[in-house]
């Protein structure tokens, strides 16, 4: 999929649409979701434009690579989460109903999350539907 340099966070990222920041440095920015799904629930993006993990592995610089992971651990720490613990994932396709197509790592924190994935749901594209 071409990256659309009009979805919601590439306009975050230039500045047009606001956004409640907790970090940024040159690889990185980092704001609160604008729905949270948890006490803390915090996105960390790439300052590039990369639609999901997928391009990003494939086509992100090394530091650029390294630079995501130390945004998201700096995010945690700035968020006062780092101790208690948190919870990183990012949704890639539609299984995953990733619905902004610029790469964002989710962070959840503030309380026991539960187990990991918490059953199912019919995705988008109905298959699977049980009729
Ligand atoms: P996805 O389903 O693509 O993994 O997650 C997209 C996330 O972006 C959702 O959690 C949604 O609440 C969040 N989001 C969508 N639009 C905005 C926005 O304009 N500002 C912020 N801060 N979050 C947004």
């Amino acid at each position: 999929m071409a990256y659309d340099p009009n979805n919601i966070f590439a306009r975050i990222l230039r500045g047009e649409l606001p956004c409640d920041k907790i970090h940024e440095d040159d690889f990185a920015l980092a704001f609160h979701d604008i729905n949270p799904q948890a006490p803390v629930h915090a996105l960390v993006i790439p300052k590039g434009a990369y639609v999901d993990m997928a391009d990003f592995a494939a086509n992100a610089s090394d530091a650029e690579i390294a630079g995501l992971s130390c945004a998201v651990a700096e995010t945690a720490r700035a968020l006062g989460v780092e101790e208690a613990g948190y919870r990183v994932l990012t949704n890639k396709g539609a299984d995953a109903h990733q619905e902004v197509m610029h790469l964002h790592l989710h962070l959840f924190a503030g309380r026991p999350l539960g187990p990991m994935l918490d059953g199912g749901d019919i995705p988008p594209d109905g298959r699977f539907k049980r009729e």
